[in-house]
């Protein structure tokens, strides 16, 4: 465990020596987002954590989002969508427009996530992720430092060696806050209509839109860059 906090510890201290007030922190609130909105805050890095109000997120993570304040202060930065987008886009295409089709969970979580996140990573030099190896294929080939061509930035990844098993301990033994939606069987939380409970065993990314066909890939744009140069490995 210690040598994965150092490691973790020495990537940030990096990204911050070289990026100074360049380098942004893009937290989904995570357990590993906790993880590393403790190191940050530990460490006194000075790195600000943004994390995403998409309007459609579920209680727990708005209580966790108070708990954090109660904890560390003002260390969340909360991006909201741009509020004529939204309506524009529920207005002509329904509420709960991504139970219709791919195309629209995509167009939903472009409006609600994408652009929002885009627009608070103009001007940065680099950001900050928390992504794991174990989470999915996609990931198990994730470098500590990436070119992010999407966004133009450098993507820091001092979690990837983490396994979840790691950081629940971690968690537990720091008494950190989570989304207490965890002790509920819910693994990957995203926004409350998008998220559900998995089974023992199930691929936790089983729990994010579900009802989409099996082979369409389980993520919401947000990391789409490192999935777009395995699509171009393989030819697809
Ligand atoms: S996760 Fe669901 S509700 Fe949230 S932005 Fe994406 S499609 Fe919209």
């Amino acid at each position: 465990m210690k040598h994965l906090i150092d490691e973790a510890v020495s990537l940030l201290q990096h990204a911050k020596q070289v990026h100074g007030d360049k380098v942004v922190y893009a937290c989904s609130l995570s357990p590993q987002g906790m993880v590393l909105i403790d190191l940050i805050c530990k460490h006194q890095l000075h790195i600000p954590v943004l994390t995403l109000d998409t309007g459609r997120l579920p209680q727990a993570t708005y209580n966790l989002m108070d708990v954090i304040h109660e904890r560390y202060g003002d260390v969340l930065h909360i991006l909201f969508p741009d509020a004529e987008e939204v309506s524009a886009m529920v207005n002509e295409q329904g509420i709960n427009l991504f139970y219709r089709s791919l195309e629209h969970r995509k167009t939903c979580c472009a409006v609600r996530k994408v652009k929002p996140l885009k627009k608070a990573l103009q001007g940065q030099e680099a950001w900050i992720t928390g992504r794991r190896k174990d989470q999915s294929e996609n990931r198990a080939d994730i470098a500590p430092i990436e070119d992010d061509p999407v966004y133009h930035l450098k993507k820091y990844n001092p979690m990837r060696n983490w396994t979840e098993k790691d950081v629940w301990a971690y968690v537990r033994e720091h008494d950190l806050p989570y989304n207490q939606l965890h002790d509920e069987f819910y693994v990957s939380i995203g926004c409350e209509p998008c998220t559900r409970a998995v089974s023992v065993g199930e691929n936790p990314r089983a729990g994010r839109w579900w009802w989409e066909q099996e082979g369409a890939v389980a993520e919401c744009g947000l990391h789409v860059s490192s999935l777009a140069s395995k699509a171009a490995d393989k030819g697809g």
